[in-house]
């Protein structure tokens, strides 16, 4: 495994991209040494949010970042800023993604947008290029959620959305509370919900992402802009029945609410197309008690994630999906509890950011291809109230949240160019 990624990443490597102070080989090598924090035998890695492992990620980039000349400060959500001072104070340009994720996940979900913003800094000390504006790279926490059935966590709590009843309502599968966990983490509730407070002033927010689909690999485009994303709205639904035993209970009259949830889920397929063609509803984890293969199950528990890029079909597709839980529940003479977990606004992107960032792709020859992203991301939630951006570095096959996540160096270093190009056009607004 030693120095796999590495070797993978730089061979196909065009060198000629490597100029303005970028270094595809230094990013390589980066992407290369974070691979190794949560490293699996898959050929994964496994770094939830909140996790040593995370927390061993967001070090080794601190020491990069202090290297490189930035000052390091980090939030009581755990957020990590590396700020690099302007010719003149003012608002900020601030650039970044997340360091955790998925179990047995990729390499490049999350850490591409990192080490993007921070090489744009390397090639800045570089070339000797001062900046207007401030600069900041960011790390925020937790934004797969895999931990606690939630999303987004540390951008959410640096936006001042995190609420206080969150910290013990959430909980991992251990069941112990997003308070715990924080403290264990070397933070507090308290100060996470203060996160918010501390928030310096934005001018601009840009996220480099891979794409996790296909459109830019059929446009035959290492880069492109990303129009909105889809905000997703979590809906847990507990359906609660009567545990009996399989032998000894007969079928008439039971109360089996793995049934009620297994007639539920298959409901839920054909509502996303009544709303919209962008629309998609997913049931990806059930959990049943007690889970025994000869006891019918007392309580079964399951999320419904549900996204569109609009909010109003968004929002009408999860009226629709609420109801049936509630009929079928009814129908089958059962108890149903709901909670939404999380629901996120749609973020469209502002016209002008796009235009801006379809004039820095088009000086590195790429034609700006847009796209809708279905996947939630820490620039949705930045941009409820600050101009954000963000852009998009093709993924081979479109696979993501698994070991064999791929982009090429090539496709990563126009994506840092690209970045660059765009932060320094902000740079003299
Ligand atoms: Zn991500």
């Amino acid at each position: 495994m030693e120095r796999k990624l590495f070797e993978q990443l730089v061979k196909d490597y065009n060198d000629e991209l490597t100029h303005s102070g970028v270094n595809g080989e230094r990013l390589a090598k980066r992407l290369d040494e974070l691979s190794k924090i949560g490293l699996m035998e898959s050929g994964g890695v496994t770094r939830p949010g909140y996790s040593a492992e995370e927390k061993q990620a967001k070090e080794l980039i601190i020491g990069w970042m202090k290297s490189a000349g930035l000052s390091v400060t980090t939030d009581g959500a755990g957020n990590v800023f590396g700020r690099l001072a302007g010719k003149s104070e003012g608002p900020a340009i601030v650039s970044g993604s997340h360091v955790d994720s998925v179990p047995n996940g990729g390499h490049f979900d999350g850490p591409l947008g990192v080490l993007s913003a921070l090489e744009v800094v390397e090639a800045w000390k570089e070339t000797g290029y001062l900046p207007e504006k401030p600069y900041e790279v960011v790390i925020f926490s937790d934004e797969e959620g895999s931990r606690f059935k939630s999303s987004l966590t540390g951008s959410r709590a640096f936006m001042g959305q995190m609420k206080p009843e969150e910290m013990d309502s959430l909980r991992d599968e251990k069941g112990k509370s997003f308070r715990e966990v924080l403290s264990e983490y070397g933070s507090s509730a308290e100060e996470c919900l203060k996160a918010g407070n501390s928030r310096r002033e934005i001018e601009t927010f840009v996220e480099v992402h891979i794409e996790q689909g296909k459109v830019l690999e059929r446009e035959d485009q290492p880069v492109g802009v990303v129009k909105g994303i889809a905000g997703p709205a979590s809906l847990e639904v507990t359906f609660t029945g009567e545990a009996g035993h399989a032998g000894n209970t007969p079928m008439a009259g039971r109360k089996d609410p793995l049934v009620t949830a297994a007639l539920f889920v298959a409901a839920i397929e054909k509502f996303p197309k009544q709303v919209s063609d962008t629309a998609v509803a997913t049931v990806g984890k059930l959990n049943v008690h007690p889970n025994g293969f000869n006891v019918i199950a007392q309580e079964v528990k399951l999320i419904v994630d549900i996204r569109d890029i609009f909010e109003d079909t968004r929002d009408r597709l999860l009226d629709i999906i609420t109801n049936e839980a509630r009929k079928i529940a009814e129908e089958r003479n059962m108890e149903v509890q709901m909670n939404l977990n999380a629901k996120i606004m749609p973020l469209p992107i502002e016209e002008k950011l796009l235009t801006k960032i379809a004039d820095s792709l088009t000086k590195f020859d790429i034609k700006p291809v847009y796209i809708p992203s279905g996947a939630g991301h820490d620039t949705m939630i930045v941009g409820t109230e600050i101009p954000a951006a963000m852009l998009f570095v093709r993924s081979k096959d479109g696979i993501s949240h698994n070991p064999r996540e791929w982009t090429s160096l090539n496709d990563c270093v126009y994506g840092v160019h690209v970045l660059k190009d765009f932060v320094e056009g902000l740079m003299e607004d």
